[in-house]
Formats: structure tokens, C-alpha cells, sequence
């Protein structure tokens, strides 16, 4: 199995506003972009990969807070049991948190947000962050229970930079052993140790699950009502997913010249 680390979407000029049909609307200049999905549809992969070919940020909660946790700092203390249990951290904890990042200004021509929002009170506060920023489309990555489960077993995620490396990425591919088949690498391309998450325990993942439908689920429907949310199937190999979402990005976002 030979896979190349280059996504299946080209780089494009960032877009200039939301293509509606009321054209009277006023125009938008970011590219704002929320991945839905429960734990192992594909998220994290697919943030970094859209985001570098939309050239804006890829924004992963479960990534600030795990860097959180390393660190050791109160924040970090205060949210590593929750995680560890598979239950959510307070949405005013995390409202905030995301507010201070979409303050960042790398993120004026947008972002793709992986993990955030996860709750309909979330998402409402995320739209009150983003008044006058521009519109905002969510990307539903539907998966099966069984491919959530084997997922995530075999996941092994770099303690350096949070990137993660299962047998269909680059870096768990460049491990291949002899005779094609392919192996865990055990170091990521930028030196860290690849380790399994303290979450990706199978009671644990279950519960994440459930949390997934209780709480997340309900987003769906959210968006689905404002005509904001588009569905693509998380099953299939990670670049198809990468074309598809690409392309539901750009028949949302005119990315003709203004
Ligand atoms: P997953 O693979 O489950 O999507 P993430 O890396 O996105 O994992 O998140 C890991 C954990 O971090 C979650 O199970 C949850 O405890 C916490 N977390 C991340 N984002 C949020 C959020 N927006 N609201 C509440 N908790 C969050
Ligand atoms: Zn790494």
C-alpha cells in the first residue's frame, strides 16, 4: 500500500464570499468550516488537509486541550479526567477557549473547526463569535460504529504534534515492512514518539460514542435546518473523503474573483 502525503485537492486562491441565491446578501470573505462527526470519522486528517489547500487554520479542540493537559497547566488538570472518561469539558470552558483562538488573526480568511462546536449551545455561541465574520458551513463525516471501533483501536497519534497516524496515513505507511504489509511506524516525521490516546480504550470509546449521540448528534439538525450542513460518507478512503469535502467547499464558496 503506497500513499503519497499530498491531499487530492489543489491550493486555491482563499474564496471571496458565499455563493447564495439571494445575490443581494452582503458578501463574506472567509472560509468557515466545521467538521461533524464522531470520534474516529476522519476528522483530524481531513482538517489538516482542507485547511492547508484552503490556506487557513485547521483548529482542533481535543488537540489545544491535550496540549493543555501536557503541559500541566490548571486547564490542562481540570479537563484530563473528563477526557479520560469520554464526557465533555463545559461549554463555557470551551466557548471561551475558542474565542481567544478565532482572536488570533490567522484566521480572518477563515478556518476548518475540528471538535468544536460539539453541542447545540456551542454551536450558538460559535455563531455569536462569528457576527460579521461571514457564513460558516458544516461538513457531516458519517461513519459506521464497526470502522469507528477498529479505527480507533489502531490509532497512534504523535506526542509532539498531535498528528495522527493510522494505517492509512503517510507516516503509518513510510513503515511498511517487507512483503507490503503495512506496519505501526513507531515515530512520526517530525521526531515524536507515535503513542495510542488514554481515550482510545474501548470502554472508553464507547462512551465517547454515546456522548457523540447524545450531545453532538442534535448538530445535524441544527445546521441541516439553516441549509448549512453537507453529509459525506467518512467510510471511504481518506482521499476520496478529502475530494468530496473539497468539492462541497467550493460549490458553497464562489471562489470566482470578486
Ligand atoms: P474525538 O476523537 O472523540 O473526536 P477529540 O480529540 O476531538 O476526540 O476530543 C477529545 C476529548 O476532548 C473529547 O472526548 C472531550 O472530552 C474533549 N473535547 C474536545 N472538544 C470539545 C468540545 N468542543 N466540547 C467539550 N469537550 C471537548
Ligand atoms: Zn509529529
Amino acid at each position: 500500500m503506497t500513499r503519497t502525503s499530498t491531499p487530492s485537492v489543489a491550493v486555491r486562491t482563499v474564496p471571496r464570499r458565499l455563493r447564495t441565491e439571494d445575490e443581494s446578501r452582503p458578501a463574506t470573505s472567509s472560509t468557515n468550516v466545521v467538521l461533524i462527526g464522531p470520534p474516529g470519522a476522519g476528522k483530524g486528517t481531513q482538517a489538516t488537509r482542507l485547511a492547508a489547500a484552503l490556506g487557513v487554520p485547521a483548529i482542533s479542540t481535543g488537540d489545544m486541550l491535550r496540549r493543555a493537559v501536557q503541559s500541566g497547566s490548571t486547564l490542562g488538570l481540570a479537563v484530563k479526567a473528563v477526557m479520560d472518561r469520554g464526557e465533555l469539558i463545559h461549554d463555557a470552558m470551551m466557548t471561551e477557549i475558542v474565542a481567544a483562538r478565532l482572536g488570533e488573526p490567522d484566521t480572518r480568511s477563515g478556518f476548518v473547526l475540528d471538535g468544536f462546536p460539539r453541542t447545540v449551545d456551542q454551536a450558538v455561541a460559535l455563531d455569536g463569535l462569528l457576527e460579521r465574520r461571514g457564513d460558516l458551513i458544516a461538513v457531516e463525516l458519517a461513519v459506521t460504529e464497526n470502522a469507528i471501533i477498529r479505527r480507533l483501536s489502531q490509532r497512534r497519534v504523535c506526542e509532539r504534534c498531535g498528528c495522527n497516524a493510522d494505517p492509512g496515513s503517510s507516516q503509518a505507511a513510510s513503515s511498511e515492512v517487507a512483503g507490503g504489509r503495512p506496519a505501526f511506524a513507531t515515530v512520526c516525521g517530525c521526531g515524536g514518539v507515535l503513542q495510542q490516546r488514554s481515550d482510545d480504550t474501548e470502554a472508553v470509546i464507547r462512551e465517547r460514542l454515546r456522548t457523540y449521540e447524545r450531545s453532538t448528534k442534535p448538530l445535524v439538525d441544527f445546521y441541516r435546518r439553516r441549509r448549512a450542513l453537507r453529509a459525506i460518507d467518512g467510510t471511504q478512503a481518506p482521499d476520496l473523503v478529502t475530494a468530496q469535502i473539497s468539492k462541497v467547499i467550493d460549490a458553497v464558496f464562489d471562489h470566482a474573483a470578486s
